[in-house]
């Protein structure tokens, strides 16, 4: 087995001085055990970490990365910002420049505001939605995670989910009753939110959900969401906070025909860089300050060194033909491996692909919704994680992740990985 000793130092000093040793929970590993590894730097599709093991990186960063580590584009669009200074709480041209690129996209979107996280994104979308439907209430699926606000801290997957608290202390009972509780690809339980409360403002909801694992929802279901809300007056927000540029160029909406009011975005929209967004048509857009009257801020709020890293990746993206074609086929291939290597031993095993975003789930049946994802075999799952990683392969630390393909990725790798992953799943 390989040393980690300078990460298990690492992690004992970080733990004196920072809750948990990590600033997200999630990358504590606590739900597959051991230390995680402490990264010095990353290197294409490889980070290294500081006890000099080398790995193929699945994570990519939870999703931004899709060109991998230190793309040249991006490092030149961001060292370029650098030194014109980091921040300066007045409009730069670059912020426009990305925002067209991003509505030039979306017929249904006419303008976008930056924000720095995609939790602050899809927060502010909800406030957007209950401002402009002069609405309280919303409708949110179970194991959808759509960031750490208040209201939307409910089920809400992966992070939640691993440590065995779907909601948290400190979340006033008072502003999550606001929160209507769903289940995914069931548009019975939707209805009957809307037969409990005549005062939904919205339904807010992963049309390809990545926090429970990957589960993308049905397009007649994701059609029947749109008809609901239309027959009463509701907005319906596409969080596309992951899925945006990952799933397809234009994410869910390069998939699905079913058209959002609103739409959340984060991850690869920053290229690496903390970067949110939430766009909409302009009758929307403009109710929010200062033109309108719901209020919205932030003092690093379209920061240029990310917005443009941000217009860095995005120009990238739509001039790279059949990057998400390329993409997918990688995924494909290597979810197929999984899947060949786990039949050949009799391990049940879900696998799942749409764009760059892949998912497997240990499990006997088809995972539609979050109540089929908690059935999965978590030990197993741990065992496989732990072993991949002893091998070099980087993937995240929950049954209840998404795995990501990036650009730098060669068939070569995805085949070296799927044979790692054939002996492993001997192993388990
Ligand atoms: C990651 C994620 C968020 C939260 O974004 P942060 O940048 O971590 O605040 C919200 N919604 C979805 C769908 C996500 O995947």
């Amino acid at each position: 087995m390989q040393k980690i000793t300078k990460s298990e130092n690492a992690f004992e000093e970080a733990k004196n001085v920072i809750p948990g040793g990590v600033d997200s929970p999630v990358r504590a590993f606590k739900s597959v055990g051991g230390t995680p590894i402490f990264i010095e730097r990353g290197e294409g599709a490889y980070l290294v970490d500081i006890d000099g093991h080398k790995y193929i990186d699945f994570v990519q960063s939870w999703g931004p990365l899709i060109f991998g580590h230190c793309d040249c584009d991006i490092e030149n669009a961001v060292i370029d910002s650098v030194k014109k200074g980091l921040s300066f709480g007045a409009p730069t041209e670059v912020e426009t420049q990305l925002a067209n690129e991003i509505c030039s996209m979306f017929e249904n979107l006419d303008k976008v505001r930056f924000v720095s996280s995609g939790t602050e994104a899809v927060m502010s979308a909800i406030r957007l939605a209950r401002g402009f439907t002069a609405k309280d209430d919303i409708v949110k699926f179970e194991g959808c995670y759509h960031g750490h606000s208040d209201s939307l801290l409910v089920q809400a997957g992966s992070g939640a989910v691993t440590f065995g608290t779907p909601s948290s202390p400190g979340v006033p009972a008072d502003l999550t009753k606001h929160t209507l509780l769903a289940k995914y690809n069931d548009i019975q339980s939707v209805k009957k939110c809307f037969e409990n409360s005549n005062d939904i403002s919205c339904i807010i909801i992963e049309p390809i959900a990545g926090n429970m694992g990957l589960v993308p929802a049905d397009e007649e279901f994701l059609q029947h969401l749109r008809t609901l809300c239309d027959e009463h007056g509701a907005l319906l927000i596409f969080d596309e906070v992951m899925s945006g540029f990952r799933a397809s160029l234009k994410g869910a909406q390069g998939i699905s025909s079913v058209k959002p009011d609103i739409v959340t975005f984060g991850k690869v929209i920053g290229g690496g860089m903390p970067v949110g967004a939430f766009a909409s048509s302009a009758e929307i857009m403009d109710k929010l300050s200062p033109d309108g009257p719901i209020y919205q801020a932030g003092t690093l709020s379209g920061n240029p060194i990310a917005m443009n890293a941000g217009l860095a990746s995005l120009k990238k993206l739509k001039s790279t033909p059949n990057l998400h074609s390329n993409l997918e086929e990688k995924a494909k291939k290597l979810m197929a491996g999984f899947k060949a290597s786990a039949d050949s031993v009799g391990i049940p095993l879900q696998v799942d692909v749409r764009g760059s975003m892949f998912g497997f789930f240990f499990n006997e049946n088809e995972v539609k919704n979050f109540d089929d994802a908690l059935k999965s075999d978590t030990d197993r799952f741990a065992l496989f994680h732990q072993k991949m990683l002893q091998n070099g392969v980087y993937l995240a630390c929950s049954q209840y992740e998404t795995g990501f393909i990036s650009t730098v990725m060669d068939d070569a790798m995805i085949d070296e990985v799927i044979q790692i992953a054939d002996r492993v799943f001997k192993e388990i």
